[in-house]
C-alpha cells in the first residue's frame, strides 16, 4: 500500500485524510493547526512536524489549502524559503486538491514537469458531508497517465472522478461549478425568505419547491433555512464553506470572464453579493448564510 503525504486538514482535508487511513494507506499529516493534526493523529496518522518531514517515503502527495497562495508557497516557495518539490522524491505524484486560480496551477505543473514529476489539479465538489462520507466528485486536470496512477487513490476519498483535460481543466470546471451553485443557493434563500415574509412555513416551501421545477443541490441538500433540516444553516451557519472561500471562487469566476470574454452577469451579481456579506464581517460563516442579506427593509 502506498504512502501519502497529506498537507491541510480543514473542513475538507481533515476528513478526506481520515478515508485514506480507513482504505488502508500510510498518511504523513501536516497543517499549521496543531489541533488539526492531532485530530488525525488520533485516528492512526503520523503526525509530522513540517511538510518536508510529511512528504519523507512518501509515493503521492497531496494539498488541500485554501488558496492559491498556499498552493505556490507550499510548493514554489516564498520569502526565500525553497519549496517542497526540492524535498519530494523522483516519481512522486503531486495532487493538488484546492480550488485555486489557473496561473498558479500552471506555474506548479511547470515546476513539477521540469523534474520530471506528475502533477494534477484535482478541486473536489460535495462539500464537507461528502468528504466525511468518501463521496466527494473530483475534477481532475493533467495528463492521461497522471490521472490514471490518481484514479484508485482520489476514488478513496470519492465517488466520481473526472478527467476534465490538461493541466487547468479541473479548476475551469470547478469554477463554472461554484459559480452555479452560488447563483442557487442565492436564489433558494430569496424564495425561501420572501415566501415566510408572506407567512409560509419554510419547511412545507422547500418540500413543495423539491417536488416542483424550483429544485436544486441547495435546497435538497444544503437548505439555507435555519431549522428545515440539519445543515449549517440550523446549526448558526458554522461552516461547511466559508463566506470568503465562496468569495474567492466567484472572484476566480469573475477573473476567468474578464480574460476569456465570457458574459456572467448574474455571477458578478453573485461575487458582489458574497463580498457585500464578506464586508459585514461574516466572511467565516458558511456560505449559506448569504440568507440573511435578505431580511426585508
Ligand atoms: P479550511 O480553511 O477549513 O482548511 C484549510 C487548512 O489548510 C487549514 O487547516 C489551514 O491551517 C491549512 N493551511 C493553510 N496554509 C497551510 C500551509 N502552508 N501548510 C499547511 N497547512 C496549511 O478550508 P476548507 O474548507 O477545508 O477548504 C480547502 C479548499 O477546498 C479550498 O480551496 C476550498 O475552496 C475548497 N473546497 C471547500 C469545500 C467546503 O465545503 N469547505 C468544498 C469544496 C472545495
Amino acid at each position: 500500500m502506498k504512502t501519502i503525504a497529506f498537507i491541510g486538514l480543514g473542513n475538507m482535508g481533515g476528513p478526506m485524510a481520515a478515508n485514506l487511513l480507513k482504505a488502508g494507506y500510510t498518511v504523513q499529516v501536516f497543517d499549521l493547526v496543531p489541533e488539526a493534526l492531532q485530530t488525525l493523529q488520533d485516528q492512526g496518522a503520523s503526525a509530522a512536524s513540517s511538510p518536508e518531514q510529511a512528504v519523507a517515503g512518501a509515493d503521492v502527495v497531496i494539498s488541500m489549502l485554501p488558496a492559491g497562495k498556499h498552493v505556490a508557497g507550499l510548493y514554489l516557495g516564498n520569502g526565500g524559503q525553497p519549496g517542497l518539490l526540492e524535498s519530494v522524491a523522483p516519481g512522486t505524484l503531486i495532487l493538488d486538491c484546492s480550488t485555486i486560480d489557473g496561473e498558479t496551477v500552471q506555474q506548479v505543473a511547470g515546476a513539477c514537469a521540469e523534474i520530471g514529476l506528475d502533477m494534477l489539479d484535482a478541486p473536489v465538489s460535495g462539500g464537507v458531508a461528502a468528504a466525511q462520507a468518501g463521496t466527494l466528485t473530483f475534477m481532475c486536470g493533467g495528463s492521461a497517465d497522471a490521472f490514471l496512477r490518481a484514479e484508485p487513490i482520489l476514488s478513496a476519498m470519492g465517488k466520481r472522478i473526472f478527467h476534465a483535460g490538461n493541466h487547468g481543466a479541473g479548476q475551469v470546471a470547478k469554477m463554472c461549478n461554484n459559480m452555479l451553485l452560488a447563483i442557487h443557493m442565492i436564489g433558494t434563500s430569496e424564495a425561501l425568505k420572501m415566501g415566510a415574509n408572506c407567512g409560509l412555513d419554510p419547511k412545507i416551501l422547500s418540500e413543495i419547491m423539491l417536488n416542483s421545477s424550483g429544485r436544486n443541490w441547495s435546497l435538497e441538500l444544503y437548505n439555507p433555512f435555519p431549522g428545515v433540516m440539519d445543515s449549517p444553516a440550523s446549526r448558526g451557519y458554522a461552516p461547511g464553506f466559508m463566506v470568503d472561500l465562496m468569495a474567492k471562487d466567484l472572484g476566480l469566476a469573475v477573473d476567468n470572464a474578464k480574460t476569456t470574454g465570457s458574459r456572467i452577469p448574474l455571477g458578478e451579481l453573485a461575487a458582489a453579493l458574497y463580498q457585500e456579506k464578506q464586508a459585514v464581517g461574516d466572511g467565516r460563516k458558511d456560505f449559506s448564510s448569504i440568507l440573511e442579506l435578505f431580511e426585508p427593509a
